[in-house]
């Protein structure tokens, strides 16, 4: 189980070495190294991000701390799906940060059920012109949102807001239980 973890982690390092081609290869394996380590041992995206900045050489930079940020989320995105699968768990819950900071097409897609399979476009959801396309929690730049995996369907409170068939739906447990 372990060994495909680290599998779909490092794929995940991988395409964020490539992303991040402007920073030196050196730091940028640090950097990735880092997340990877990190993220193992539970620590909080928005945590590891502080700690990457310190990384970089010039550490006020807005785009160190761009990178730091986003390619931490979208590790800690991958290692919560990597995980989801191994357990075979089909679907998460999407949370939000819950302060002033989200914004908005997050705040909407706050407390809905996701497939990951199937991700959602929170943009087109929310009716604004400009999409990013179709990602899952943390996976955008600037996100701090992550996914909580649905271990059981005691823990949530039904009828509960589930993102299918290209919408938000509201839905009883009975009817989730038909889609799952
Ligand atoms: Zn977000």
């Amino acid at each position: 189980m372990q060994g495909s973890i680290n599998g779909a982690v490092r794929n995940q390092i991988e395409r964020n070495a490539t992303i991040i081609k402007s920073i030196p290869l050196d730091v940028s394996k640090l950097v990735t190294e880092h997340i990877l380590v990190e993220s193992m041992k539970g620590v909080r995206a928005i945590d590891i991000a502080e700690q990457i900045k310190e990384l970089f050489p010039e550490k006020s930079n807005a785009r160190a701390e761009l990178i730091a940020r986003t390619e931490t989320s979208k590790t800690s995105t991958a290692l919560t799906r990597a995980r989801s699968e191994n357990l075979g768990v089909d679907w998460y819950v999407w949370r939000t940060s819950e302060d002033s900071r989200v914004r908005d097409s997050h705040a909407l897609m706050n407390g809905v059920l996701i497939r990951w399979s199937d991700p959602p476009s929170p943009e087109q959801l929310d009716g604004e012109k400009r999409s990013y396309g179709h990602y899952h929690a943390g996976e955008i730049f600037y996100c701090r949102c992550y996914g909580e995996p649905v271990i059981g369907l005691d823990r949530i409170a039904w009828p509960a807001k589930v993102y299918y068939g290209g919408r938000i739906q509201r839905m009883t447990r009975k009817q989730f239980e038909s889609i799952m």
